[in-house]
């Protein structure tokens, strides 16, 4: 008996041992091509250096720029001090910038600046933060694809589903993304949604009492001031149906200074809050990213991260990896990869569908089930969020199916 178990796992530990050497080759190209992408870790230094080129040209110091408002006022929306800042930018695309920005509004602030490539102009923060003449394609898309002007019962309130909804608090944000879905609220100027729409807002809620789950969003949500972020979410706070709040924003990507201990203090005291940001590309990844998110968990936050899949930016699997666990690093926990709306002047950031499969695939079983967040289209007109998978489920009979494993191997599984 003895003899023969020992002979049976020294066959076992073989096979485990062929079956490790396998898995280990398998993930030995990610090794390398992964080490070429930049994170916001990995270029630290660089940062840096472009913040203290950043703070010489305003004349401003270190404790200004850990300054939200001083970010929010010199977030740079003219194309001679972008010129100055990103000396690489050549008149041509100076010139480009000026002009599309006379249709669509740009904006962005000085710590985003900071993570922007001087020489690469296809680089993903440039792409994400600067306008180019894509934009004035009006071929293609809506001003609303997702139908929000048709799915708002009460004011500032868009509800899609039956338990919960959005309240849309400013059109305000820190860096206006160019692939932004809400361009058409963006406007020419920043307007906070007035108290009286977020009073009628709050009135719609205490009187349906199905709404367990509210959504501040926006623009960025953040952007409101302590005050009234205070009074807001004290208000959902007491009401009772509603059980959790969540608050829609980029501010951990765009504008980390704007998590102060004052706002985690206000956090503090409404749990249970949960965060959705919006990190894209591995290098928003940041120490001062990572310190926003150390100080909303310690507020009690739970953070998610909902990124949007943007041709030329994140559409590249290994890209996509990279991010995900960049934001593990970080406890901030992947939950949606959006496929980017067709919105009027964003062809240019549309991927193809098999571009998020392609994702989607190359994610599960590859790295930590953590890191895999789950893949939506929303449909048109507010048809709401749809998830869309590889095909793992190949056939199903009555107790027999047919399923291709994260390998591309089939099986057949049968039930009782
Ligand atoms: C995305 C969204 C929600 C939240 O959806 P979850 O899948 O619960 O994250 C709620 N309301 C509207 C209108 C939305 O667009």
């Amino acid at each position: 008996m003895a003899v023969e178990l020992q002979e049976r796992s020294g066959t076992f530990r073989e096979y485990a041992l062929k079956r490790a050497a396998e898995l280990k080759q398998m993930i030995i190209p990610y090794i390398n091509n992964s080490q070429a992408i930049p994170t916001g870790f990995s270029l630290s230094e660089t940062f840096q250096a472009r913040r203290a080129d950043i703070l010489n040209y305003f004349g401003a110091t270190l404790e200004d720029w850990e300054n939200w408002h001083w970010q929010m006022t010199h977030r740079i929306t003219d194309s001679r001090d972008l010129a100055a800042l990103l000396p690489g930018l050549t008149p041509d695309q100076c010139r480009e910038i000026e002009h599309v920005g006379k249709s669509y509004r740009w904006a962005v602030s000085p710590y985003y600046l900071s993570l922007m490539s001087d020489t690469d102009s296809l680089g993903p923060i440039r792409l994400q933060g600067l306008p180019t003449l894509a934009e004035l394609d009006e071929d293609f898309g809506e001003e609303d694809p997702m139908g929000e002007g048709i799915t708002s019962p009460a004011p500032s309130i868009t509800r899609r589903y039956p338990d919960r909804l959005i309240i849309n608090v400013t059109n305000m944000c820190g860096m206006y993304c160019r692939h932004c879905q809400r361009r058409r609220n963006i406007g020419e100027t920043d307007t906070h949604s007035p108290h009286n729409q977020l009073k009628a807002a709050l009135d719609y809620i205490r009187a349906n009492p199905e709404i367990r789950d509210v959504l501040v969003t926006g623009g960025d949500a953040l952007l409101l001031s302590d005050l009234t972020l205070d009074w807001l979410l004290g208000e959902l706070h007491s009401i009772p149906h509603v059980e959790i709040k969540r608050i829609g924003t980029r501010a951990p990507v765009t504008l980390p200074m704007r998590i102060t201990d004052e706002l985690c203090a206000i956090l503090a005291k409404y749990p249970p809050i949960y965060i959705n940001t919006q990190f894209n590309h591995p290098k928003e990844v940041t120490e001062d990213a990572k310190k926003a998110a150390d100080k909303l968990i310690a507020a009690g936050v739970v953070l998610g991260n909902q990124a949007v899949l943007l041709k030329g930016i994140n559409h590249q699997p290994e890209i996509m990896k990279k991010l995900n666990q960049e934001l593990l690093k970080i406890r901030v926990r992947p939950y949606y990869i959006f496929h980017a709306k067709n919105v009027k002047g964003t062809r240019h950031f549309v991927p193809r569908i098999q571009d998020g499969l392609a994702v989607m695939d190359k994610l599960r079983g590859y790295t930590s089930g953590l890191a895999v967040p789950t893949y939506i289209i929303n449909a048109p007109k507010g048809g709401g969020k749809t998830p869309i998978l590889p095909q793992y489920l190949v056939s199903l009979d009555e107790n027999k199916a047919l399923l291709r494993t994260w390998e591309g191997k089939l099986v057949q599984y049968e039930t009782p």
